[in-house]
């Protein structure tokens, strides 16, 4: 889609949810598409403005301030702050980046509420929900808890049972349970409003199935199928007291329901930017995308439409370039499993190294399909494009321009075919980038822009200017000057994606306030201009740096599986008699070696009280010899004798093994003399 028609573009993302830092999969699946796109616009000199903010509102953030005894607003402050920063650092380049708990988000918030009522767009209607009689609240959503009626897992929310994803009403629970006070929900009347989107199918059928088959075909076929489903009314308020209140008449304790404020969030952000919003929201010359991830399809192309359609003066999003999800190391991005790639983390690991992140995430983005993010590949592509080819050639460019001629450009003579036949790659490059760009296809855009400096890259290998140095400068002068030609186009074709190194590069080349139409140029250093000294763009990433992520994910799922794990179930019953037959005491370990050609087996004397005698245990992965000596252990000494390795063991050390297979020692918890017996 060409911005052909349109004098101006809005383009929003996804308002991230304030209860928690943000990953690599918000990056790869909203922001970093949307601020590429948005700077590509912008080196085109289109009016254009970037839209964001924190979605701070809703049960989840609530019940999050209860769980650590502050108040949701504690809560948002301090995660609106991490946001906002790691946006910022990867050069996400808002030009709003707003929160919905702002006095301008509640006022509009409430008046796009107040029209739609007093317009007759709402239905009315009593429903039956549970109520908390010892906390005095109704429960919404995440406040109530139970066995899921489909898949019988326990836990199952509300709104949804995150077991079998299915979602949910909190009246199908089984055996529901109040998060606030545990007690037992009753059943009570309340009222809500709903957006009756089933007045608006026709339309949406018209507006989408017929008259938007342009859009992306995972947008396109998850819309289709909520319509071909049927569209129901939906609940547009909420019983809660965090969050916008519902603005009419007997709503008290009434807030409206987070999907319905959250995308007004847009239009709030849009007012603080600028006195002129309303020429980006109601003027049929404007575009409006929304950079969205695939879970909120739904909300963006189905709710939000009907709600702005009902409002009547707005207009409607000209396409919605959703993402697939992102996964990690093949499984899902997890905030509450700890499965993920924090931003904040990764500057701290990472530092300086913001480019690398934002050329993976575009080059691997899930785009039409989930993806896979991996540490290898991050490492692959940063080794093998981002230093060998695009790294090399500019630094090869600038490093022999300063040997040869101290830095000044110089002139190009004669051009030969072959120079000829390279520069006129470089229009059909910038066109294929422009292409893929103008159709969300940002994959396929980055690896045409980094094809510009594979093709510096062979050109300089295939002319081998170090070679003719010395027996035909001037032909040298030629090459060298198509180098950093193709040099400067590179720093303006990459800058969508990489700001950072395409400022380094524009430093380095003494040039700035290039636009995108010097794309092609192949005179934009003219001769004898001084450009700067070479400055590292990309370093390599060694295998343990990538080891050290790969640990780091290793422990999170160790973790996650001694925090999952379950107690075995208890053994059959046996006889006293059957326990006093077993000889437990304290003894003290008195030797400790190594079992030659094991992994696991130590032999240790051991002194029981009785004797000392030899034992050989299975620990050795878990302890060192000499760190044992002295330990005090429980063991069986009436075991019979058993040939080991060809070492008679003659007991038994009793451990304790933990989730993750660790092992302990079981001890007396105070010094006890050996020989004492243990019953
Ligand atoms: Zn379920």
């Amino acid at each position: 889609m060409k911005t052909g028609n349109f004098k101006r573009t809005l383009v929003t993302t996804a308002l991230p949810y304030a209860n928690g830092p943000v990953h690599i999969g918000h990056l790869a699946g909203v922001y970093v598409p949307a601020d590429i796109y948005v700077r590509y616009l912008r080196l085109k000199h289109e009016d254009v403005v970037l839209i964001g903010g924190s979605d701070e509102h809703g049960v989840p953030i609530t019940l999050k301030a209860k769980n650590e005894g502050v108040t949701p607003q504690d809560i948002v402050d301090k995660y609106h702050g991490i946001i906002k920063d790691s946006f910022e650092k990867f050069g996400v380049s808002f030009d709003v980046y707003s929160r919905t708990s702002s006095k301008m988000h509640h006022e509009t918030a409430s008046d796009f509420f107040k029209t739609l009522y007093d317009k007759g767009e709402f239905v009315e209607k009593e429903s039956e929900q549970y109520y908390d009689e010892e906390a005095n609240q109704f429960l919404a959503d995440r406040y109530i808890t139970g066995t899921c009626p489909h898949c019988k897992s326990e836990g199952a929310y509300g709104d949804q049972c995150e077991s079998c994803g299915t979602s949910l009403n909190a009246t199908d629970l089984i055996n529901p349970q109040s998060v606030v006070s545990g007690s037992k929900p009753v059943v009570r009347k309340t009222k809500h409003w709903y957006l009756p989107l089933d007045k608006h199918e026709p339309f949406l059928k018209e507006w989408i199935l017929d008259g938007h088959k342009e859009w992306k075909p995972n947008v396109y076929g998850q819309c289709k199928s909520w319509i071909d489903l049927g569209l129901q009314p939906r609940a547009v308020s909420r019983d809660l007291n965090w969050g916008v209140p519902v603005p009419v008449e007997g709503a008290d304790g009434k807030v409206l329901y987070v999907w319905f404020d959250a995308p007004i969030g847009y239009i709030s952000a849009t007012k603080e930017l600028t006195p002129e919003w309303e020429k980006y929201w109601k003027s049929d010359d404007s575009r409006m995308l929304h950079f969205i991830g695939k879970d909120n399809i739904v909300f963006h192309c189905i709710v939000f439409p009907s709600m702005l359609k009902a409002e009547g003066s707005y207009i409607l999003p000209e396409n919605v370039p959703a993402n697939e999800f992102l996964n990690l190391e093949g499984d899902k991005i997890s905030t509450s499993r700890n499965w993920a790639v924090w931003l904040h983390e990764y500057l701290v690991d990472f530092k300086d190294k913001q480019d690398v992140l934002r050329y993976v995430l575009t080059a691997n983005a899930p785009e039409t399909k989930d993806n896979d993010f991996t540490w290898k590949d991050f490492q692959a592509r940063n080794n093998n494009e981002l230093v060998a080819i695009l790294g090399n050639f500019v630094n090869r460019a600038v490093v022999l321009t300063h040997k040869y001629y101290d830095g000044a450009v110089p002139a190009a003579g004669e051009l030969t075919d072959y120079d000829k036949e390279t520069l006129n790659e470089i229009p059909a490059i910038v066109k294929r980038v422009e292409d893929a760009l103008d159709i969300f296809r940002f994959r396929e855009a980055v690896r045409e822009a980094i094809n510009l400096s594979r093709l510096g890259n062979k050109y300089l290998a295939d002319c081998e200017p170090w070679k003719l140095a010395k027996t035909d400068p001037e032909r040298v002068k030629t090459i060298m000057n198509i180098a950093l030609q193709i040099t400067a186009n590179v720093s303006i074709l990459i800058e969508p994606f990489l700001p950072f190194t395409a400022k380094k590069m524009q430093d380095m080349l003494n040039l700035e306030n290039l636009d995108w139409s010097s794309c092609g140029n192949l005179e934009l250093l003219s001769a004898g201009s001084l450009i700067n000294k070479p400055e590292l763009l990309f370093e390599k990433i060694e295998d343990a740096t990538i080891q050290e992520q790969l640990d780091r994910l290793q422990q999170t799922k160790v973790d996650n599986e001694a925090a999952n794990k379950v107690a075995a179930p208890a053994k059959d019953n046996i006889e006293f008699d059957d326990f006093t037959k077993m000889d437990i005491r304290v003894g003290t370990i008195v030797e400790a070696e190594k079992v030659a050609k094991t992994k696991k087996l130590l032999q240790l004397k051991v002194d029981t009280g009785i004797d000392q005698r030899i034992v050989v245990s299975g620990i050795a992965e878990f302890f060192k010899p000499e760190e044992i000596i002295g330990k005090h252990v429980s063991i069986l000494v009436n075991l019979a004798p058993r040939k080991i390795r060809g070492i008679e063991s003659q007991g038994m050390i009793l451990m304790a093994e933990d989730a993750s297979g660790k092992l302990e020692f079981v001890a007396p918890a105070s010094d006890v003399k050996p020989g004492s017996e243990i019953r």
